[in-house]
C-alpha cells in the first residue's frame, strides 16, 4: 500500500493522507472521498503508512500540475493566508498526455511608430517593464509585436485585462493578427467553451490568451511572456479567499518561470511605478484637444451641465455621462428624522431602484418594496441622496426626449453580447448619450464623444482610505481619456476640488512623484498592509478574537497595529463585523506576525485596497 497527502480542491484544510494499492505520480489529479462526498484532490507528496486509518484513493484522473504550479500555489497559501487546496483550485491542470504541435511561424506585419520601438526595444531588454502610455499613445500595437515576437520563438503569451473580458475593438485586433492561435479566457465562457479552448491549448495551437485574472492559471506549456494590461485596476484583486493580486502573482511566475512581464497602464500604480523601470509613452489622437471646466456643485445634473449636454448633442456629438454610483439613489432618508433606510442583515443604506419598485442591498442583495413611510418614526416625508445611473438615464428619458441615451453599468450590461452591442450601437451614432459607472473607463473605443461629465467623484475623492487620491485621480484621467478622440473635447469635473485635479489632470506623472512623497513613511509601496477581518452572527464572537489576535500581536515589535475595533460597515449579511489593520517595513515579519497571531475567525488580506 502507498500513502499520499492529498490537497483537496477548494477546502480550506491541510491536505489529507489517503492511500492506494498503486504507485501514483506526485501533483497528479484524484478523486477522493470526504465525509462521503465526491471531492478532486492534487497529490502532494508520498508519506510514510499513518498510525491512523486511511480511505482509499477512488479514481486517478488524467489530469496533473507542474512543479511551477505547486511552487506558484504554495507561494499563494502562504502569502495570501488560504490552504494549499485554496490555491490550487485557481489552478486549471493540464492533461498527462500533452501533446505538442509545433506552429509555423505567423507574419502579422505589425508597424511601429519610432517612439512605439524604443518601447518595443525597451520592453524586449528587461524581464520587467512598464509601459507608461497615454490614451491613444499605441500600448496594444506594442503588446502585439511582443506577442508576435514570443509566437516567432515557439513560445506563447498570457494577455491579462481588468474585469470580466477583453473589450470587443481589442479581442478584434488580436483576432485580426492572429486569427486561430489566440483565445479569449473568462468566467462567463460556458463549460463546453472552455473545454474547447483547454483542448486547443493542450495541442499547442493557441499561443495567446487574454483574458482577466483567472487566465493567468491555465496550463500553458512554454509561457514566454505575461502582459498585465491597464495594470493599475482594482478588478486584479480577488476579494475573496485567496485574495491575491493578479499582477503581483504574474510578476512572481515571472521570476519562477523566467518569462518576461509587461505591464501597462495610462495611470500606473504608485507601486509600479516606484518599482520597475517605465517607459514613458507620450501622446495619443487628443493629446492638446481637450478642455476641463471644473463645476462646484454636487451630485446633480445642474442647469449648466444640461446645457452643455444639449450643446454638444445639438451639434450631432456625442456624449457620456460618468457616475460612481448605479440604481436611482444611493440612499433613502427620512426628512424628519434622518434615519437613512437600512438593510435588515447589513449596516448599509438600501438603494432605491425605480425600474423594479424596490430598494436593494448592494451588498447581501436583499430587496424589498420601495417603502413609503419611515421605518423609524412613520413619517411620510421621505428623501433620497446621491445621484445614480439609472436616474441620470431617466430625467433624460423623461425630460428630453429627444435625447437617445442608454445605461451603461452592472445593472445593464450583464453579458459580453450586450456590451458589444451596446459599444457598436453608441459608435453608430444610434446612440447621443451613454450614462454608466467604472465601466465607461475601462478601456473601451468610442469614436466622437466630444464631452465627458464626470460627477460624484467628490465621494471617491473623500474615502477615507490612503488610495482614494490615487483612485479618484486615475479615474478621471481614465475617462477623460475616452474622449476628443476625433475632434475637440470637454470635460466637466463637478467638484469642490478642483485644485488637486487642475494641477494634476494634464501631468500624471508629478502626481505620482508626489504622492510617492506624502506615503514614504506611513504607506504602501514603502510599508506592507495587512487587514483581518473577524466576522460572526453572534457579536461577541467576532470581537473576542479581534480582541485575542490584538493580544498575541503585542509580542511582534516590527508591527505595528494602525487600527482595530468596528469595521467601517458594522454588519454584512448578518454578521458583526471586526478588523486589524496592520503596518510594517518588513513584508516577512508581517507574515510571521499573522501566522503565529491568527485566530480562528480571523480573515486575512494581505495589501489590502478594500477598507470597508
Ligand atoms: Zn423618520
Ligand atoms: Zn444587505
Amino acid at each position: 500500500m502507498f500513502y499520499y497527502e492529498v490537497a483537496l480542491n477548494n477546502y480550506p484544510l491541510a491536505p489529507l493522507t489517503y492511500k492506494s494499492e498503486n504507485k501514483l505520480s506526485i501533483y497528479v489529479q484524484v478523486q477522493v472521498k470526504l465525509r462521503n462526498r465526491k471531492e478532486i484532490g492534487t497529490i502532494l507528496k508520498e508519506v510514510d503508512e499513518p498510525s491512523f486509518k486511511c480511505v482509499e484513493i477512488s479514481e486517478v484522473l488524467d489530469l496533473t500540475l507542474n512543479e511551477e504550479t505547486i511552487k506558484t500555489a504554495k507561494f499563494m497559501a502562504q502569502y495570501y493566508f488560504c490552504s494549499i487546496g485554496e490555491a490550487l483550485a485557481q489552478f486549471v491542470p493540464a492533461s498527462i498526455e500533452q501533446k505538442n504541435i509545433k506552429v509555423e511561424s505567423v507574419n502579422t506585419q505589425i508597424e511601429l511608430s519610432t517612439k512605439q520601438k524604443e518601447a518595443y526595444e525597451f520592453c524586449s531588454n528587461r524581464k520587467i517593464s512598464l509601459i507608461f502610455g497615454d490614451t491613444g499613445s499605441g500600448k496594444t500595437e506594442i503588446y502585439m509585436k511582443l506577442f508576435e515576437q514570443m509566437l516567432s520563438e515557439g513560445k506563447r503569451s498570457i494577455f491579462l485585462v481588468p474585469e470580466i473580458s477583453l473589450t470587443p475593438q481589442m479581442q478584434k485586433r488580436l483576432e485580426a493578427h492572429f486569427g486561430e492561435h489566440v483565445a479569449l479566457w473568462h468566467s462567463k465562457i460556458t463549460k463546453k467553451k472552455k473545454e474547447k479552448i483547454l483542448e486547443r491549448i493542450r495541442s499547442g495551437e493557441i499561443f495567446i490568451v487574454a483574458g482577466p485574472r483567472s487566465a493567468l492559471f491555465l496550463p500553458i506549456e512554454n509561457l514566454g511572456l505575461i502582459v498585465v494590461d491597464e495594470e493599475h485596476d482594482d478588478s486584479y484583486k480577488a476579494n475573496s479567499r485567496p485574495r491575491y493580486h493578479a499582477r503581483d502573482m504574474a510578476l512572481l511566475m515571472g521570476a519562477y518561470q523566467k518569462i518576461k512581464v509587461v505591464l501597462g497602464s495610462a495611470t500606473p500604480s504608485l507601486s509600479s511605478y516606484e518599482k520597475f523601470d517605465t517607459f514613458r509613452l507620450r501622446g495619443g489622437y487628443f493629446n492638446s484637444a481637450r478642455r476641463f471646466n471644473f463645476h462646484n456643485s454636487t451630485d446633480s445634473i445642474t442647469p449648466a451641465i444640461e446645457e452643455a449636454i444639449e450643446n454638444v448633442l445639438n451639434s450631432k456629438k456625442q456624449a457620456l455621462v460618468f457616475l460612481p454610483t448605479r440604481a436611482n439613489f444611493k440612499y433613502l432618508h427620512c426628512d424628519d428624522c434622518g434615519h437613512t433606510h437600512s438593510c435588515v442583515f447589513c449596516s448599509v443604506g438600501m438603494s432605491l431602484h425605480r425600474h423594479t419598485n424596490s430598494v436593494r442591498c448592494h451588498y447581501c442583495g436583499y430587496t424589498e418594496a420601495i417603502p413609503h413611510v419611515c421605518s423609524k418614526c412613520g413619517s411620510e416625508v421621505l428623501k433620497t441622496s446621491r445621484l445614480g445611473t439609472a436616474e441620470v438615464v431617466r430625467f433624460f428619458q423623461e425630460e428630453k426626449k429627444h435625447i437617445r441615451v442608454a445605461q451603461f453599468d452592472k445593472d445593464t450590461i450583464t453579458t459580453q453580447k450586450k456590451l458589444v452591442t451596446l459599444l457598436d450601437t453608441f459608435n453608430k451614432g444610434e446612440i447621443d448619450l451613454l450614462v454608466g459607472t467604472q465601466m465607461l473607463s475601462k478601456g473601451h473605443d468610442y469614436h466622437d464623444i466630444s464631452l465627458s461629465v464626470i460627477l460624484g467623484i467628490d465621494n471617491i475623492l473623500g474615502m477615507a482610505d490612503f488610495r482614494s487620491r490615487e483612485r479618484a485621480l486615475s479615474l478621471v484621467v481614465q475617462i477623460a481619456g475616452r474622449s476628443g478622440r476625433s475632434s475637440e473635447a470637454n470635460v466637466i469635473v463637478q467638484t469642490q476640488n478642483s485644485e488637486f485635479f487642475a494641477a494634476y489632470l494634464d501631468d500624471y506623472e508629478t502626481f505620482l512623484k508626489d504622492e510617492l512623497e506624502f506615503r514614504r513613511e506611513l504607506y504602501p509601496p514603502f510599508k506592507h498592509f495587512a487587514r483581518i477581518l473577524f466576522a460572526h452572527i453572534k457579536v461577541n464572537n467576532a470581537r473576542n478574537d479581534m480582541e485575542l489576535m490584538l493580544q498575541n500581536l503585542n509580542n511582534f515589535k516590527d508591527v505595528e497595529v494602525v487600527g482595530a475595533g468596528t469595521a467601517a460597515i458594522e454588519k454584512i449579511a448578518n454578521k458583526s463585523r471586526f478588523y486589524i489593520l496592520l503596518r510594517s517595513d518588513k513584508r516577512t515579519e508581517l507574515l510571521k506576525a499573522i501566522s503565529r497571531c491568527k485566530t480562528p475567525l480571523a480573515e486575512v488580506d494581505i495589501d489590502p485596497i478594500d477598507f470597508v
